[in-house]
């Protein structure tokens, strides 16, 4: 099928309409009609080649939601006309001891996980397409179901930037009682806020922003720490059983440490580029782990999406048209921006301008449909 799309043509540059072939479903695979596309940090992120990882043309889009328009041989969890979503993978081997857990984010396979868009790099260099277009084909196994209580546009941010803090939270054990501080309160930050909230715990916002205090104090944060007060941040000293980052960029981590009892945690999940100055010290005298993780795997998916039916949390969101995609970028890259951007795709299905000037590029990289031998052969 010929979709339309936006796509940068080299690092940092612009995104501007494309279009471009998807190649029917195979036996498993599912045809999604795109409605919504969430922006996340890491499109800019790719966009400029921030990890030296990116492939261009770069069609960046990793929290999708739409409806089935066809379904490929074989799929038997899904239907023409349900409401599903795609997050930050379409493939992994599921024959891997990650792929057995439900951890096909660190899949261990030959090509590891397939992401959405600009993967897999590995080992001949194609690349995929994500969400920043009119439509999609996932293997079903990557596909999640949209409960009736979310509608597509609210839905969408929960694929990439409610999976990241919720599954940390269930992976490192936050319990009902904890105090949990989530650092930047953001995309990531402000979903993190509520989901504690839903399991019971405390949420603590840790923010260099003190204007949004009444705004996180609203989405159920317990308590705020103006991080830019020396003061306050020595006052709540080890007062917390965990944090999760959701900070973008490298900062300066250590009065972050400061704020854990003994023997916790600090999970990273925003920034891949490092931290200078992280004094060990700390670390040791209070057994504090500073660890890692990577979006979740697709049943953690799933039960993150009714985890938000469930007690009514919603991103807070701006539907934005395709065409306004730069401003988005820009306005996020100067922190003017309240939450999250959801692409609203009818407005490029209608953009006469932006598809007759669209400029033709490759058909994407799909990879092998591994681990459902039976159906790929066929
Ligand atoms: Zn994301
Ligand atoms: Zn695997």
């Amino acid at each position: 099928m010929k979709v339309h799309g936006y796509a940068a043509q080299e690092k940092g540059a612009h995104l501007t309409p494309v279009t471009f072939d998807r190649v029917d479903p195979r036996p498993g695979e599912i045809a999604i009609d795109i409605t919504h596309c969430g922006v996340c940090h890491s499109d800019i992120h790719q966009v400029n080649d921030d990890w030296g990882n990116s492939l261009y043309p770069c069609l960046p889009g990793h929290e999708i939601t739409g409806t089935v328009t066809a379904v490929g041989e074989g799929v038997e969890k899904f239907a023409v006309g349900d409401r599903v979503g795609v997050g930050c993978m379409v493939n992994s081997c599921q024959e891997c001891d990650p792929c057995h857990k439900g951890d096909e984010q660190y899949c261990i396979g030959p090509k590891s996980a397939t992401l959405t868009y600009n993967g897999p790099k590995i080992p001949d260099g194609t690349n995929t397409y994500g969400g920043y277009s009119t439509g999609i084909v996932v293997r079903e196994e990557f596909v999640l179901r949209i409960p009736d209580a979310l509608s597509n546009e609210v839905a969408a941010p929960i694929l990439c930037a409610g999976i990241t803090t919720y599954q940390p939270m269930k992976h490192f054990g936050l319990e009902k009682g904890m105090s949990i501080g989530i650092a930047g309160i953001g995309g990531l930050g402000h979903m993190a806020i509520q989901l504690a909230k839903a399991l019971g715990a405390h949420p603590v916002a840790l923010t260099n922003s003190p204007e949004k205090m009444d705004k996180v104090r609203e989405l159920g944060a317990d308590y705020v720490i103006d991080m830019t007060d020396e003061k306050v941040v020595e006052d709540a000293a080890q007062s917390l059983d965990m944090i999760i980052s959701t900070i973008p960029y490298p900062h300066d981590l250590n009065p972050y440490v400061s704020l854990l009892k003994p023997d916790t945690k600090l999970i990273v999940v925003g920034n891949l580029m490092g931290f200078d100055g992280l004094q060990t010290g700390p670390m040791v005298m209070n057994r504090i782990t500073v660890a890692g993780s990577l979006i979740g795997g697709i049943a953690d998916t799933q039960e993150v999406l009714d985890l938000c039916a469930k007690h009514g949390i919603a991103p807070e969101i701006e539907v934005i048209a395709m065409k306004d995609i730069n401003d988005a970028f820009d306005r996020m890259k100067g922190e003017d921006v309240r939450f999250r951007h959801v692409i609203d795709m009818a407005s490029l299905k209608k953009d006469e301008e932006a598809r007759s000037s669209a400029k033709e590029i490759d058909a994407p990289e799909r990879g092998e449909v591994t681990g459902r031998k039976e159906l790929a052969d066929a």
